[in-house]
């Protein structure tokens, strides 16, 4: 194979790494603020798919910042000294999160009130408010886009960065980039002002899930171009990490013939999950929840360990339930959790696709076409099947003693109404009695990784003595500022509209070396 070594050379004030919606943002407020950007992404134009694009398009943007402040301090203070964000980024993305809707309308979005309330109820958690593009993901990233062609930003696909160049002061003056279009070229771009790094999180490179995350393995909804190659360019200029064991994940089908995992729609068509605030990133509703509309029960499910037993409120936080399935057996050595059994009847089976079909790769991004009647996936062996629960119990390899206990006891809690072991909501308390059994398995995972390079309240990278590397930013999921608990749905593209703009009006200022 005939390698060529050629060398291009470019040049631009700021350079943005990664096209997701917080590179678009930053791109469109750098060029606002007088700079000529230009966008390197990694993935061909064809086919090009991000997790923004991937996403339910919803956004926080609260109604009161003081309020915020309160909600998110409760959520990352953790002792007077302690924090997993601290107080003075908090303030920030206070009052740019506030901002979001108006801006996004400043460019001529229209965007629609979903619901109010964050995922936790802890103080002020009613001050966040979460909005959405009637189109999603696709719609919101259309709108960006769209700015971006109007401006005349330059963006280069194919061309993944694999390094900043530092000059002998530490300052970041450059990005080494490859070329795809020319095999073996290599790109060098002069950055004059600064570089913005956005190129999403770690969520398809196997090592750093195992090394960072809780457990292993946790699978992901969105786009597999997310590697972590941000990190590992931080990296390489001394920068320090934070949020790396942090994660906003739940429990999600994943099939050894697809490279994403699948987000399942666990009650049936028309399915409101009324134990979490946030449903709108699962795609899995139609509009917002409120006190006049309840939740609409179509098919009773459960879900299970590999012992056969109940272990949670199945209508769970849709952010945080990833953290119980970190449970591990030390005496026996292994995660009782993973993979855990979604347990349902023919009554769930006739409700339609078993997958979301809103957002995610089952949706607009089309990654894989869900059967309308399941039949596919239960003639692929994705879908367990059984005339009895015992054949069902047999045919998922768990002991059928403990696992005939737990439907028997959930389906005493339907017959009175009240489900004794963990509260779940008494309109969700469908039996499961009609069959054929049905099984699928659940993984941990989710939407996406929070690790990345530490940022500060300017949006600069961190050196590991927490000094910025010079000329160097960062925005989105790469390193958000999101840690253990997620805010609410809607949180890491609010994060992306508020740190792309305090990124690229911090880069544009920056005087060119
Ligand atoms: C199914 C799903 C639903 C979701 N719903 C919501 C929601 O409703 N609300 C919400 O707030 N969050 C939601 N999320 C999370 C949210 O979508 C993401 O966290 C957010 O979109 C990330 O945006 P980003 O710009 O940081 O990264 P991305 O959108 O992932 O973009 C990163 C870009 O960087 C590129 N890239 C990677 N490496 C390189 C490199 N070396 N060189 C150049 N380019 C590179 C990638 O190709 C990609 O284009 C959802 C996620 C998923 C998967």
């Amino acid at each position: 194979m005939r390698v060529s070594k050629t060398r291009r050379h470019l040049e631009a004030d700021v350079v943005v790494i990664g096209y997701g919606a917080a590179g678009a943002v930053a791109a469109i407020t750098a060029h606002d603020g007088g700079a000529r950007v230009l966008i390197l992404e990694k993935q061909k134009s064809q086919g090009f798919m991000t997790s923004s694009f991937m996403s339910g398009g919803g956004f926080i943007c609260p109604n009161d910042i003081q309020g915020a402040i309160r909600y998110m301090e409760a959520l990352y203070k953790v002792s007077e000294d302690v924090y997993w964000t601290e107080p003075d980024i908090i303030r920030v993305w206070a009052r740019y999160t506030f901002q979001n809707k108006g801006w996004l309308e400043s460019m001529g979005g229209v965007m629609k009130f979903y619901r109010r309330g964050g995922e936790h109820k802890l103080p002020g958690f009613e001050s966040i408010d979460v909005y959405h593009d009637p189109d999603r993901g696709p719609g919101l990233m259309r709108l960006l886009y769209h700015q971006v062609h109007t401006r005349g930003i330059q963006v280069m696909h194919d061309a993944p960065a694999t390094k900043l160049m530092v000059n002998s002061k530490g300052e970041v003056t450059g990005v080494q980039a490859k070329s795809g279009n020319d095999e073996g070229q290599v790109i060098h771009v002069k950055s004059r002002r600064a570089v913005i790094l956005t190129t999403g999180g770690f969520e398809f490179d196997e090592q750093m899930k195992l090394q960072y995350l809780m457990v292993y393995p946790t699978y992901f909804l969105g786009s597999p171009a997310n590697t972590g190659d941000g990190i590992r360019m931080a990296l390489g200029v001394g920068a320090q990490l934070w949020h790396m064991n942090c994660c906003s994940g739940r429990v999600v089908m994943k099939f050894p013939e697809l490279l994403v995992a699948l987000n399942p729609s666990l009650g049936g068509r028309d399915w409101i999950s009324p134990g979490n605030s946030a449903s709108l990133d699962s795609g899995s509703t139609r509009g917002p929840v409120s006190s006049t509309r309840g939740p609409l029960a179509r098919a009773g499910y459960i879900v299970v360990d590999r012992l056969g037993k109940r272990y949670t409120r199945e209508t769970f936080k849709p952010h945080a339930l990833y953290y119980e399935l970190t449970g591990f057996d030390s005496q026996r050595l292994f995660f009782p959790r993973i993979p855990s059994y979604w347990i349902f009847d023919q009554k769930r089976m006739e409700q339609g696709p078993l997958v979301q079909l809103r957002s995610g790769p089952a949706g607009p991004a089309g990654l894989y076409k869900w059967s309308a009647d399941n039949r596919e996936e239960l003639e692929r062996g994705w879908i367990k099947q059984g005339d009895t629960v015992e054949h069902l119990a047999m045919n998922m390899g768990v002991d059928s003693g403990p696992f005939l206990e737990t439907l028997k006891n959930y389906n005493l809690y339907c017959k009175h109404g009240e489900d004794k072991e963990f509260q779940r909501e008494p309109a969700t308390l469908i039996p499961l009695s009609t069959p054929p059994y049905y099984a699928v398995e659940l993984w941990p995972g989710g939407p996406n990784t929070q690790g990345g390079p530490r940022r500060n309240s300017r949006a600069q990278v961190l050196r590991a003595d927490s000094s910025p590397v010079p000329r160097l930013y960062s925005a989105g999921e790469l390193g958000s500022i999101y840690g253990m608990l997620y805010p609410a749905g809607g949180g890491n593209l609010a994060e992306c509209i508020a740190f792309g703009r305090i990124a690229g009006e911090n880069a544009s200022e920056y005087p060119p070396w």
